[in-house]
């Protein structure tokens, strides 16, 4: 087994364009890209392509009618299907839609396949996490969900358990619905409340289906939680599950848009805590998964400022050389940035927060506080489910 971390990366994966007018801007993730390597992570990591995402493995999850309207809004943009959800504000279609989307989703796969045998330990796809792309439908900027096939690639694999864990502010919503009846499959997502965020989905009273009772999770955040909140929240739901699932694999969401500078969300939460929660999920995979960690991207709209710093975080901690939050961020990038956004990027690879220290659950706990009722909802909804103490 290699102690070395896999970085999945081709650079077609900034292809992935809905056009100049959407959020969603590619150069996201080539700036992340160009930071890893500005400070030396790519020596630290292998960097290996992987083959799209074929029919059979997009059939894992999604259905063939929604791969063929796909296909074929991919090849005439202007045709696509509205039913499918292509073709619209959030999911416009685009010339070789179905090819990019693919590729993200393989790269996921081959992250999966190569933890799954042993490859690699850890295996980061920052260009995924497209988490809410449903079955049969696409949704919220993501065309095929490539969290949840690499799911359903480790249960083809032989995996018995895998959990999944999504940070993202937004909830989680296309993995849930595909492993909904599935109990080989512990979903957990922390997000803003659906009261006020995208896709309103996500209460805590969500979790699992007739066959899978207690196999969905979700924590519905008040809108300004920031970092000591967010973390509270997550060491008060997160690692229990983890320690009594036991999966054979951890598969992570990390979302960078729970940053108070992400336009499309209301979360406050810091660079700082966002890698702080990088660290837990590494240490939750070492601990009660064999160290096996499939590490995704995912949403994050403060292009400049928050997901280059936020994914390279998650790089160095995956390699296990996680970057010191002073870190001064080398001028070459920084002109790079400007000359690819006419913006100035950020200096340092620190907020300047000093997330506090967890005291746990019950300590500190506050019946009047907003934050500790959306845990507790969690807990009194989710954790009897799973035999638990809410
Ligand atoms: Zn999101």
């Amino acid at each position: 087994m290699s102690g070395r971390a896999q970085l999945m990366w081709d650079e077609a994966v900034t292809g992935y364009d809905f056009g100049p007018e959407h959020p969603m801007d590619p150069v996201r993730l080539d700036l992340t890209r160009r930071l890893v390597g500005a400070l030396g992570l790519d020596r630290e990591v292998d960097v290996v392509a992987a083959k799209p995402a074929g029919e059979s493995t997009l059939r894992l999850v999604h259905r063939e009618d929604y791969i063929r309207a796909v296909r074929a809004a991919s090849v005439e943009p202007g045709s696509a299907d509205q039913s499918y959800g292509l073709g619209t504000m959030d999911d416009p279609a685009f010339a070789g839609m179905h090819e990019v989307s693919a590729l993200i989703a393989g790269l996921s796969v081959g992250a999966a396949e190569a933890v799954w045998r042993g490859e690699a330990l850890h295996a980061v796809n920052f260009a995924g996490g497209l988490h809410h792309a449903m079955p049969g439908g696409a949704s919220g900027f993501c065309i095929y969900n490539d969290a949840s096939l690499a799911i359903a690639r480790l249960l083809e694999l032989g995996a018995e358990r895998v959990a999944y864990v999504d940070v993202d502010v937004h909830h989680g919503d296309g993995v849930q619905a595909a492993f909904w009846d599935d109990p080989r499959v512990l979903t957990i997502s922390l997000h803003e409340h659906p009261r006020t965020l995208f896709p309103q989905t996500g209460w805590p009273e969500e979790t699992g289906g007739e066959r899978a009772v207690g196999s969905a999770v979700n924590v519905a955040l008040p809108a300004g939680t920031g970092d000591a909140g967010w973390l509270r929240a997550f060491h008060s739901v997160v690692p229990e599950l983890i320690a009594d699932f036991r999966p054979d694999v951890l598969v992570s969401q990390h979302g960078a848009d729970t940053h108070f500078e992400d336009p499309l969300a209301h979360l406050a939460v810091s660079l700082d805590a966002q890698r702080a929660v990088q660290v837990a999920c590494h240490e939750l995979a070492h601990e009660y998964a064999g160290g096996r960690w499939v590490a995704l991207g995912g949403g994050g709209y403060a292009v400049v400022e928050v997901v280059p710093r936020s994914w390279t975080h998650l790089v160095g901690v995956a390699a296990g050389v996680p970057v010191a939050p002073e870190t001064v961020i080398p001028e070459g990038w920084r002109q790079e940035v400007f000359a690819r956004t006419r913006q100035l990027g950020p200096v340092r690879m620190t907020d300047g927060r000093w997330p506090v220290g967890w005291a746990g659950w019950e300590s500190g706990y506050d019946p009047a506080d907003r934050l500790d009722q959306a845990v507790l909802a969690t807990r009194r909804a989710a954790f009897p489910l799973r035999g638990l103490l809410p």
